[in-house]
């Protein structure tokens, strides 16, 4: 069995000073009083439905609902009512029901919440003589500042060179896959065994593209995955950023994604 109903709760009230009484002519005795009315089930009120009130002189004991009001009490009346908030309790059974049935409401803001947050905490500007570009970088802490061309993040197990470049600095003859490729066979040919285990990738997103190439090397006792990508902000932007990430391989093929979506983030700071 269901158990349900409603139930009139006081909201506001009012002393009405100047006003006299129809009924005792006493003056300043009536007082105005709006009540919320809300369903419950269970006695767990779900949501509130309508207003309403009545008026009370103190003196005669007389009480008048709102059709029977004279003018003059009547138009303090609708404005007292107006002004009058349902408690927020009332609508505690319908807030529940949403919880419980679309949490999603609640994850997504506190997701947005967070992320605002954060994005002044964590969102990381680099700065080199050619620009600035930040990146959100949740999870991750700049670890080490050795110079402007060289910051370095880290969450334990992966880390991330940002290089900024300007257009005006680089011959018109190359191109960002260009210097894709020379960034690579810098750091390549320093390395054992490399192998180029993903080929360019071209990843467009808004405006914007991400070039990406991926290869595993040898480096001291291990193997290691480097993700190399050049960020072009399009035709309008003459900054680029060139970030290679580097990582245990399997650290890097479980993050590949998370890699790429730090990238996304990244904006020119002017
Ligand atoms: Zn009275």
């Amino acid at each position: 069995m269901i158990i349900y109903g409603t139930k009139e709760v006081h909201l506001e009230s009012m002393l009405l000073d100047t006003t006299i009484c129809k009924n005792c002519q006493e003056k300043g005795n009536i007082t105005l009083s709006v009540f919320g009315k809300h369903l419950h089930i269970f006695w767990i009120p779900l949501f509130p439905i309508m207003k309403k009130g009545y008026s009370q002189c103190s003196h005669c004991k007389n009480i008048l609902e709102a059709k029977e009001m004279p003018d003059s009490i009547r138009d303090k009346y609708k404005k007292l009512k107006k002004e009058a908030k349902y408690k927020i309790w009332q609508y505690i059974g319908i807030i529940l029901i949403i919880l419980l049935f679309f949490p999603s409401v609640l994850s997504l803001s506190s997701y947005m919440i967070n992320k605002d947050k954060n994005l002044q905490i964590d969102q990381r500007v680099y700065t080199t003589n050619d620009g600035k570009i930040g990146f959100y970088m949740e999870n991750y802490k700049v670890s080490n500042e050795k110079n402007p061309y060289d910051l370095f993040c880290e969450n334990g197990e992966a880390y991330m060179g940002v290089f900024v470049f300007n257009t005006k600095n680089i011959a018109s003859d190359i191109t960002k896959k260009d210097i894709l490729n020379l960034q690579i066979t810098n750091l390549i040919s320093k390395r054992k065994n490399a192998k180029e285990v993903v080929g360019l990738k071209e990843i467009p997103y808004r405006d914007k593209t991400i070039y990406q190439k991926i290869y595993t090397a040898d480096k001291d006792y291990g193997k290691y995955m480097y993700i190399f990508n050049i960020i072009d902000f399009g035709k309008k932007e003459d900054t680029f950023a060139y970030v290679i990430f580097s990582t245990s391989i399997t650290y890097g093929e479980k993050h590949i994604n998370d890699f790429t979506a730090i990238l996304k983030t990244g904006e020119i700071f002017k």
